[in-house]
C-alpha cells in the first residue's frame, strides 16, 4: 500500500511548482483531483514541446491525478468546488488533533476512510445522573413530585421514589456498575464527555466507586461531587461525608489536568442555607466549578434570588462565573439577569423538564438575553440519554413556541393567515444551533474547550464518525441536517476519545457487555429488593 492512499487532493494549483508538488503526492498514493479553468485550461498545456498536441511538460507535471474542468467564474463552478472542498481529512497525533483539511499529509500513519461518512465533534452532555441506570425506564410516566392527583403520573415519582426510596440503598458495587454501564451506552451513542452527576456519596467508597467507573469508561467526564441523596431528608446514610470530603477527593484522584476525568462541586440550593454555605465555600476554595439544580419547585425561587444578590448561604454567597446551572425553569427576571452580567452557564434537559413538571425549557429567555444552553440527558429513569433526541427535542419545542407566536401575529383567517413575524420574535432554532450546543457550549460550560467540543488543531481528539450511506439517512444533501433531523445512535460508526478508538464500525471495544449487563441486572435486583419495590415490568 501506498503511504497516501485513502488521502484525496483538491489540487487548485497551476504552471509548475504546485503543480508538481500535487505530482508527487499522487505518486504516493493520493486521489488528486486537479481544477482545469475552461478554454485551454492549464497554460503548460501549450508548453512545447508537444507531442500529438499534447504537451510534454504538462503530463509531467499532472501525471497521476484526475483533471475536470470548471469554470469559477459561474456560480455552478463555484458551488461544486466548495462542495469538493468540504470533503477533508482529519490527522490525529497521540491524543491531539494536528491538522483538519483536504490535502493532509499524512505520513505513515494509519488511515480511517471515512468517504459517505461525516466527521465531528463527540457530543457533551453536560448533566447526567449516571447513577441510576439500573432503574432505566421505571418512572416513564412520572413527575418530579407528587402532585396528589392521583393520577398514574403522581404515582411513583422522582423525589419520593428514585431520590428517597431506592437511592439511599445503593451499595458502592452499585454506584459502579450503574456508571460505568450508562457511560458506555453513551459512549456507544457518540457522546464522549458527559458531567456526571452523581448523588449517591453515601460514604467516601461510593464516590470512589463513581470516579473509578468514569475512569474505567474511557471517556472524558467531569465528575460531579454532589450530596448524598436522602441524607439531608431522611436522615439516612450517617457515613455521608457530603461536602467535607470534597479535599480529599480532589487530590486523590484529580491532582492532575492532563486527564480524561475532572472535577466539579456539587453545590445544591434546597439543601439549606448552611449546606450550600458550606459546599459553595469548599468549592471555590479548592478552584471547583460549582453546579447546582435551578428549577421550579423545592422552594428554590427565593433561595436563588438571595444568591443572586449575594447574600445567599449564610448570607455571604452570591453566584459567579464559576456556576453552572442546571434548568433555570420558574426563576426570576432579576436573577437570569444577574445570571448573564456574571457569566455563569446554564444547562437545559429539554425532554424531562417537558416531561416532569420543571417548567418550559427556557430557551427563549436564554435568546433574550444573547446566552446559549448547553444540553443536559438528566435521568433515563424517565428519558432516554441519546443525544439525537436532545437536539431534536430542544429544536422542536423552540420552534413549536416561536411558530405559533407568529401564527398569532394573524387571526388565521386571509389574507392574515401567514403573517411576517414581527422585530420583536425571537429566531428560530436551525440544525447548527443545536449542534453548537451539543457540542460546543457543552465544552466551554464544563470548561473543556481548550481540549474538546470542534476539530480544532491543538485539541484532542473526541471524534465521531456517522455513517451518512445508511438506510435511514441517504443520500446526503444537509450535512448538519441529517445528523440533526435523521441520525441516531445506528449511524455511530466510530467513536475516537482523546485519540483512542472506543467504537469501530459499530461496536464498543475492549467491553464485555453480556457480562457488564448481567452485573447491572443483578445490582437493580438486589436495589428493588432493598428499597421494598415490587419488579413490574408493565407497571
Ligand atoms: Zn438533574
Amino acid at each position: 500500500m501506498k503511504p497516501l492512499e485513502g488521502l484525496t487532493i483538491l489540487d487548485l494549483s497551476r504552471v509548475l511548482a504546485c503543480p508538481f508538488a500535487s505530482m508527487i503526492l499522487a505518486e504516493l498514493g493520493a486521489r488528486v483531483i486537479k481544477v482545469e479553468q475552461p478554454r485551454g485550461g492549464d497554460e503548460t498545456r501549450s508548453f512545447e514541446p508537444q507531442l500529438a498536441r499534447d504537451s510534454a511538460y504538462y503530463f509531467v507535471c499532472n501525471r497521476s491525478k484526475e483533471s475536470i474542468t470548471v469554470n469559477l467564474r459561474s456560480h455552478e463552478g463555484r458551488l461544486l468546488v466548495r462542495g469538493l472542498a468540504q470533503k477533508a481529512d482529519v490527522l490525529v497525533e497521540g491524543k491531539k488533533i494536528l491538522a483538519v483539511g483536504p490535502n493532509l499529509h499524512a505520513g505513515g500513519a494509519d488511515v480511517i476512510d471515512a468517504r459517505g461518512r461525516i466527521v465531528m465533534p463527540g457530543f457533551i452532555d453536560t448533566h447526567h445522573h449516571q447513577f441510576e441506570t439500573a432503574l432505566r425506564s421505571f418512572l416513564a410516566n412520572g413527575l418530579l413530585i407528587n402532585d396528589g392527583s392521583g393520577s398514574p403520573s403522581a404515582n411513583p415519582t422522582y423525589f419520593e421514589y428514585i431520590l428517597l426510596t431506592f437511592a439511599p440503598v445503593y451499595r458502592p458495587e452499585d454506584v459502579y456498575i450503574s456508571e460505568l454501564f450508562g457511560g458506555l451506552s453513551q459512549l456507544d451513542d457518540g457522546v464522549t464527555t458527559v458531567h456526571d452527576v452523581s448523588q449517591i456519596h453515601h460514604s467516601p467508597e461510593h464516590s470512589d466507586a463513581a470516579i473509578k467507573a468514569l475512569f474505567d469508561t474511557g471517556r472524558r467526564a467531569a465528575f460531579g461531587f454532589f450530596e448524598s441523596a436522602g441524607a439531608n431528608i431522611l436522615g439516612t446514610n450517617p457515613g455521608n461525608k457530603y461536602p467535607t470530603d470534597a479535599p480529599r477527593i480532589k487530590s486523590q484522584w484529580f491532582s492532575s489536568s492532563d486527564q480524561l476525568v475532572h472535577m466539579i462541586m456539587g453545590g445544591e440550593v434546597y439543601l439549606g442555607d448552611a449546606t450550600t454555605d458550606q459546599s459553595w465555600t469548599i468549592g471555590r476554595q479548592l478552584g471547583l466549578q460549582i453546579a447546582a439544580h435551578i428549577l421550579s419547585p423545592f422552594g428554590i425561587r427565593p433561595i436563588f434570588d438571595k444568591l443572586a444578590a449575594g447574600t445567599g448561604g449564610n448570607g455571604r454567597i452570591g453566584i459567579g462565573p464559576d456556576n453552572l446551572f442546571i434548568h433555570m425553569t420558574g426563576m426570576a427576571d432579576a436573577a437570569w439577569q444577574k445570571v448573564k452580567d456574571v457569566g455563569a452557564q446554564v444547562s437545559i434537559a429539554f425532554p424531562i423538564e417537558m416531561n416532569m413538571r420543571h417548567g418550559i425549557p427556557p430557551i427563549l429567555k436564554l435568546q433574550s438575553l444573547g446566552m446559549e444552553p448547553s444540553l443536559s440527558t438528566d435521568v433515563e429513569v424517565t428519558m432516554t440519554a441519546d443525544f439525537f433526541t436532545q437536539m431534536r427535542v430542544c429544536m422542536n419545542m423552540q420552534r413549536m413556541v416561536v411558530n405559533q407566536m407568529v401564527l398569532e401575529q394573524g387571526d388565521f383567517y386571509p389574507p392574515s393567515q401567514w403573517p411576517t413575524p414581527t422585530a420583536d420574535k425571537p429566531q428560530l432554532l436551525n440544525v447548527r444551533d443545536v449542534l453548537r450546543f451539543a457540542t460546543l457550549n457543552g465544552a466551554k460550560h464544563l470548561r473543556l474547550d481548550g481540549k474538546t467540543g470542534s476539530l480544532t488543531p491543538g485539541k484532542e481528539a473526541d471524534i465521531i464518525i456517522l455513517d451518512a450511506t445508511a438506510i435511514n439517512v441517504a443520500p446526503l444533501n444537509n450535512v448538519p441536517g441529517a445528523v440533526v433531523s435523521l441520525m441516531d445512535r445506528t449511524n455511530v460508526e466510530t467513536v475516537i476519545v482523546a485519540g483512542r478508538v472506543r467504537k469501530w464500525k459499530g461496536k464498543l471495544l475492549d467491553v464485555d457487555l453480556n457480562h457488564l449487563r448481567r452485573q447491572l441486572e443483578s445490582s437493580r435486583d438486589f436495589i428493588f429488593a432493598k428499597a421494598g419495590v415490587l419488579q413490574n415490568l408493565y407497571g
